[in-house]
């Protein structure tokens, strides 16, 4: 059960609100984001919810029968969208993109994505300056002195930075630098680590975990909100299978169904997702197809030389490519949605 508050209900009201529920057998629980304030309720018992609803204080109340509550479309009419400010959105039917390289390198090539970028018209930057790697002996990132620079170099391009953040220790550390903090597919289930991000004031982008299922994905985004940030968005980022032609199995399915499960906007990895380069411009249009509302790729000035995920990284050329594709498919599906 999800019972909105009203903004700015005294104390008294909340109090009563409180006591009614747990009257009716439901453990409330208070979620206060940056929007809005929520008492997230838990029980079974069935009662006529004009009773909660007629209340002071009340703007709306929903039953919600799902594992995860506030991230469930059954709330929430509208599809979230996050304003990531100046400007560039993340909203349903236009397809943002992310783009860029798996690993932060150097100067040369930060300052030649950002071209890359900005000559394609793509606002935001993707890059790792903390990797995760099986190998302990792999290319680890920058670290913060690789972000530092990076951010520097990114706002003078007027382009935002999504990068990935492997334990709250760090979260502080980065803030500054980070317009969109990414959770991999690690840490999906990594509490703590969504926990601090709930605290945290700026947009999240969390992965799919590698064996993970939708529900585990959707209960680890309830985490985020439920600690106070509703600026989350959904990254399908293929699964292991046992298929072993390629990389990982990119979950085409999850996306459309992440879209009807949730209101939060559901982002295509196909670069991790297929993990060949030469297919990932394919698995992008179908992920645009079956609903994303934006893509995460990586491209590189020189892909068969990146540090990590050469493999499946882009060339410049194949990432223009590309963006001609996303811009055109999502400018015919604007127009049929017109039309209909
Ligand atoms: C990445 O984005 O480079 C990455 C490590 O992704 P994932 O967590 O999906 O493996
Ligand atoms: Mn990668």
């Amino acid at each position: 059960m999800i019972i909105h508050l009203q903004p700015n209900l005294s104390e008294e009201e909340r109090q009563k609100i409180i006591e009614k529920i747990t009257r009716f057998g439901y453990k409330p629980n208070l979620v206060t984001t940056q929007f809005a304030e929520y008492l997230v309720a838990i029980g079974k018992n069935e009662f006529d919810l004009r009773q909660i609803g007629g209340m002071k204080g009340v703007k709306d109340i929903h039953r919600v029968t799902d594992s995860y509550k506030l991230v469930s479309r059954k709330w929430k009419v509208n599809s979230t969208c996050i304003d990531l400010g100046d400007g560039i959105m993340i909203e349903e039917g236009k397809c943002a993109i992310m783009a860029g390289p798996c690993s932060i390198e150097s100067e040369s090539q930060i300052r030649k994505t950002l071209d890359h970028l900005k000559a394609e018209g793509i606002q935001i930057m993707r890059g790792g300056v903390y990797k995760p790697r099986s190998s302990p002996y792999s290319f680890r990132g920058l670290g913060i002195d690789g972000l530092k620079l990076w951010a520097k170099l990114a706002r003078e391009y007027g382009i935002k930075i999504i990068t990935e953040v492997m334990q709250s220790s760090q979260i502080e550390d980065m803030f500054d630098y980070v317009d969109i903090f990414q959770v991999g597919a690690r840490n999906t289930q990594n509490f703590n680590l969504l926990d601090a991000l709930g605290e945290v004031d700026k947009p999240v982008l969390l992965k799919r975990g590698i064996s993970g299922t939708i529900d585990e994905l959707l209960q680890s985004a309830e985490y985020i909100f439920s600690g106070g940030n509703e600026r989350i968005m959904l990254c399908e980022r293929g699964i292991r299978s046992y298929e072993n032609a390629y990389r990982n199995t990119m979950d085409v399915n999850a996306i459309a169904i992440l879209k009807e499960k949730s209101h939060l906007p559901v982002i295509a990895d196909p670069s991790h997702g297929i993990g060949l380069r030469n297919y990932v411009e394919s698995i992008a249009l179908a992920s645009l197809l079956a609903g994303a509302d934006g893509l995460i790729y990586e491209t590189h000035p020189q892909p068969e030389k990146a540090f990590s995920d050469a493999q499946q990284t882009l060339s410049f050329g194949q990432s223009s490519e590309l963006t001609r594709k996303v811009r055109a498919i999502t400018q015919l599906a604007h127009n049929d949605f017109m039309l209909s």
